[in-house]
């Protein structure tokens, strides 16, 4: 669930506006606000779009629960989701190197042609 937007370091791009899929910040004059949480999915998408790492989604989904952003940062976790994902610039995505063959689970088995026979309209029969 969200927790925090850090007021000092938000540059006030609003994209976590833009990208929360339920609507939960509202804008301001500088950091957006946490105003509907409870509506978080916690997708994680604005943390992974926040340019300048200024936002925490807490992996507990199903409560709030307290952060503090100093212990935050001392730690290294503003901004780990992003990175670990490869966002952000001079980053390697993570899609990129994921050798998981999800795509051969879903997707039907190739048929099996009987040599000789070509598909109709296909590239190679002109
Ligand atoms: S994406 Fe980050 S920098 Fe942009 S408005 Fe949201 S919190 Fe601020
Ligand atoms: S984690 Fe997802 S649902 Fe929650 S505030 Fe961020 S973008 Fe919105």
């Amino acid at each position: 669930m969200i927790e925090l937007v850090s007021a000092e370091r938000c540059i006030g791009c609003n994209i976590c506006v833009k990208v929360c899929p339920t609507n939960v910040f509202d804008k301001t004059d500088h950091a957006p606000v946490i105003k509907r949480q409870e509506d978080c999915q916690t997708c994680f998408i604005c943390e992974a779009y926040c340019p300048v790492d200024a936002l925490y989604v807490s992996p507990y989904a199903d409560e709030a629960v307290p952060v503090d952003e100093e212990g935050l940062a001392a730690d290294g976790i503003l901004g780990s989701w992003r990175a670990t994902i490869g966002w952000g610039p001079g980053r390697t995505k993570l899609a990129a190197v994921d050798k998981t063959p999800f795509i051969n689970r879903i997707l039907p088995a190739r048929p099996i042609r009987a040599a000789g026979i070509s598909d109709v309209g296909s590239p190679t029969t002109g």
